[in-house]
């Protein structure tokens, strides 16, 4: 068989640099001959992603902040100008004030909540519309999720609570457009090196946690990350949607650790 995305296109949105989930899941779509559009978030942001776009081979590379719905129309006027269809959709972004990813999630404001929730949440509820008038033959759509959606992790607060809404979007986004034979699934990643990751105080130690107590003692790499959402947005999947599906050397599993693994 030829290469798993041959004669795909598709939206990757979320490359900020090269660490970036958006990117390491675009690598691996390209090398299996995927036909790539990216967004970012703005001129800053596309100093550094628009060359990174452009080395998988990228013709359309958008600016596009998700709080402005204007600059999200835009990118699907052009997609449509220039592609008339499309496959799938990679939506990895995600914001919050990082002064309220510490401390505690009760004390979290008005403002922040709602800026978590739009940009978090619902942008891909806006972009996953969009999309799907643009796939008559049917398609895939990600979103990316952590597993502080349904349990506690210091410090990640409001935005558990915007990963469990996002979450509960894709089940509800599944059922819509089953009957158009879109698909639509989060992937759940462990802790991963990256500039938004990094926004979480004491990231370092929730990395080392993670690594420590998954099944596999490490945190997954950006190719690992990668080959599960081809899996995801290929034909690999084809009966796969309404999933969340993790990607974190088995840490969601674990209740208690191996007793040797705690210190005492
Ligand atoms: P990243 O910082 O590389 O990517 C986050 C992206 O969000 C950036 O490209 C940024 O420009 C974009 N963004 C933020 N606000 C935006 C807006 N208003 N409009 C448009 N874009 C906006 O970090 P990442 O870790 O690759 O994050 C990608 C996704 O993966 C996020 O949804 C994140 O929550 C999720 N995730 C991350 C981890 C982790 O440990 N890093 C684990 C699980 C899930």
């Amino acid at each position: 068989p030829g290469p798993l995305m041959a004669g795909k296109r598709g939206l990757i949105m979320g490359v900020a640099n090269e660490r970036s989930i958006a990117y390491g899941i675009a690598r691996v779509l390209a090398g299996q001959g995927a036909e790539l559009a990216f967004t970012y978030q703005g001129e800053a942001f596309g100093r550094r992603a628009v060359p990174l776009a452009e080395s998988l081979g990228a013709k359309i590379i958008l600016p596009c902040d998700v709080m402005d719905i204007s600059s999200v129309d835009q990118v699907f006027e052009r997609l449509k100008e220039e592609w008339g269809t499309m496959d799938f959709v990679v939506h990895a972004l995600a914001f919050s004030d990082r002064s309220e990813l510490k401390g505690r999630y009760a004390d979290t404001s008005r403002e922040n909540f709602i800026n978590s929730m739009v940009i978090s949440c619902f942008s891909f509820t806006e972009v996953a519309k969009r999309a799907s008038d643009l796939m008559p033959n049917g398609g895939s759509m990600l979103t990316l999720t952590y597993a502080g959606s349904t349990r506690v992790v210091p410090r990640y607060n409001v935005m558990g609570v915007a990963k469990a809404a996002l979450e509960a979007s894709v089940r509800y986004l599944a059922a819509d457009m089953g009957v158009q034979n879109v698909r639509v699934n989060a992937l759940s990643a462990g802790p991963m090196r990256t500039l938004a990751g990094a926004g979480i105080s004491d990231a370092r130690v929730l990395f080392n946690y993670q690594k420590m107590h998954s099944p596999l003692g490490r945190t997954p790499t950006l190719d690992e990350v990668g080959g599960a959402a081809l899996y995801l947005l290929s034909d690999l999947s084809t009966a796969v949607t309404g999933e969340v599906h993790f990607v974190d050397s088995g840490y969601n599993i674990i209740s208690m650790p191996e007793p040797e693994r705690i210190q005492e």
